[in-house]
């Protein structure tokens, strides 16, 4: 069994066409999650299949029926944070306030206990670990936003690429980053998001598969928008744009077909985080440098 997660977010929040003064009118903007999710939810009963949807907080207090109807179609519900703002552009005090509200708001919605929590951009890097005992401290079980690439906004070149318990001066929080591949000795996010929109699909479903025989869960991730072909097109750069909305039509095809390929269950399920003891507390254990030189080689 692998793991099928999807980000619910409007289409006019994803942090390339971000700017202060766009934020300013979200209200502003058409919102499009309620018709885009309930189209995934759709998508997901007809494979019987069930997934995490990590829901942004602004969007939850706005369409608390939408969120109640995911809870009814077995899903799992957890936190993408309430403001999407990149853990990188906050200070610890505001990240806490921010995973905090959240929660909170998705407890009082579900009844349900919020257990995952996945950062806007996968924003937790080797300058932000201070997010994951914050984390561990606010009652989170796990994170999905360490990714173990180079990029510039993101990413830990050399961090386990595996689900995996880590010890913060805080208590234990399990790790559970997306699927990544080495690709011509760089290692990518191909599970989600621009990789797997614009690289040939036969080619990443090969990746998906060499990872899965390796005994490995996958960890494959989508965005509410990513359904979406004729959603308004936002300003931005040219790369913003291509990476945004190319091959959107494409994407309700491509999920479908990775339900039929692989058997998908919710993390929090998946995972069995209760099966296996906390370790022994210890600090971050510093990444050696070899590793970081054998990642990008
Ligand atoms: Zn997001």
């Amino acid at each position: 069994m692998h793991c099928l997660t999807f980000d619910i977010e409007e289409h006019f929040q994803v942090s390339r066409f971000d700017s202060p003064i766009r934020r300013r009118h979200w209200t502003t903007f058409e919102s499009r999650v309620t018709p885009n999710t309930c189209k995934l939810l759709e998508l997901l009963s007809r494979s019987q299949t069930r997934a995490t949807f990590f829901v942004l907080g602004w969007v939850a207090e706005r369409h608390p029926g939408l969120i109640k109807q995911i809870i009814e179609c077995g899903h799992e519900i957890a936190s993408h944070g309430y403001a999407h703002e990149l853990v990188t552009a906050q200070t610890p005090e505001l990240f806490r306030a921010d995973v905090r509200k959240a929660k909170q708001l998705l407890e009082d919605l579900t009844g349900q206990s919020i257990q995952g929590y996945r950062a806007p951009g996968f924003t937790i890097t080797r300058e932000t670990l201070w997010a994951l005992p914050i984390l561990a401290e606010e009652g989170y079980t796990y994170d999905s936003s360490v990714v173990p690439i180079r990029h510039d906004h993101c990413g830990i070149p050399g961090a386990d690429p595996w689900p995996h318990l880590r010890q913060t001066a805080s208590g234990p929080i399990w790790e559970v980053p997306p699927s990544t591949s080495n690709l011509g000795g760089i290692r990518l996010p191909i599970a989600g998001g621009s990789y797997f929109r614009l690289l040939p699909f036969p080619l990443v479903c090969q990746l998906l598969k060499r990872i899965a025989r390796q005994g490995r869960p996958l960890v494959v991730y989508f965005h509410a928008w990513e359904l979406d072909p004729h959603q308004p097109h936002m300003e931005g750069t040219f790369l913003s744009r291509l990476f945004h909305y190319r091959n959107l039509d494409k994407m309700e095809h491509r999920i479908a077909s990775l339900m039929s390929t692989f058997r998908f269950a919710p993390i929090a399920e998946q995972m069995n985080f209760s099966s296996i003891p906390p370790l022994e507390p210890a600090v971050f254990p510093a990444i050696p440098p070899a590793e970081i030189a054998q990642d990008v080689a």
